[in-house]
């Protein structure tokens, strides 16, 4: 196992690259960074049943909601060429380090 941390951050927009979602694009909804893994919107739902709880005001039936995917299967898509593309790292004249993409050499974070 990896001991790198994902460079995916909250609102970016994966493409899934394994498992039954294969190819879908979405909106990286949450990280947890010491898992490796995010949640991605729209991608990897499950089904869950909840019981009528209304003491807590929960209706019951089946309820979708995303299960996390581990970062290994989803690739960053870059916001300035649209491809699909692994992430590098740089440095601005500010001072500010910014992710890039290996792709088109494009700042990723705005
Ligand atoms: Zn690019």
């Amino acid at each position: 196992m990896s001991r790198l941390q994902t460079p995916i951050r909250r609102n970016d927009t994966v493409i899934i690259t394994t498992g039954k979602d294969r190819g879908k694009k979405g909106r990286v909804i949450k990280v947890v960074t010491e898992k490796n893994r995010l949640i991605v919107e729209g991608v990897n739902l499950i089904k869950r049943h909840t019981r009528p709880n209304p003491a807590k005001n929960v209706k019951g039936g089946i309820v979708s909601r995303e299960a996390s995917l581990h970062a290994s299967n989803v690739q960053l898509v870059c916001p300035e060429c649209g491809a699909m593309t692994r992430i590098g790292r740089k440095v601005l004249a500010d001072g500010r380090k910014v992710r890039t993409c290996r792709k088109c050499e494009g700042v990723v974070d705005k």
